[in-house]
């Protein structure tokens, strides 16, 4: 996806403050946090929601989540604690149409979710 804001920055197209990268997810820093710790991980694939993330895509969402505790560890929230977003399509609130995971914490978060 040429023009998908993600993608673009997966490519290294768009700079972005990058915290983790592996072949296949990379963790970079929200540009508008909601919290101290606001990190986005994404697959560098192009996938749009949760919703097409399938069984043939071979382990991705585990990488995703290993992807999401390195993050946390490099932080400094792995003990802390924080929470993991993923927002899906219109009523979910996903304006970015790459999926991605929300990693939010360094405060305690009270009842966000809508
Ligand atoms: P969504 O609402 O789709 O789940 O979240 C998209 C997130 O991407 C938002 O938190 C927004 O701040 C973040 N974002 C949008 N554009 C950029 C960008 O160019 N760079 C970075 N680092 N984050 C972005
Ligand atoms: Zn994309």
């Amino acid at each position: 996806m040429k023009d998908c804001i993600f993608c673009r920055i997966a490519r290294g197209d768009i700079p972005s403050s990058k915290v983790y990268e592996t072949e296949r997810v990379v963790a970079f820093d929200d540009i508008n946090p909601m919290a101290p710790v606001h990190v986005i991980v994404i697959p560098k694939e192009h996938i749009a929601t949760l919703m097409e993330i399938t069984e043939t895509e071979g382990g991705l969402m585990t990488e995703i989540v290993a992807a999401v505790q390195e993050a946390a560890r490099l932080k400094g929230v792995d003990r802390t604690g924080f929470r993991v977003v993923v927002n899906c399509n219109e009523d979910g609130g996903q304006v970015i149409f790459h999926l991605h995971v929300h990693v939010l914490g360094g405060r305690k978060l009270q009842d966000e979710l809508g």
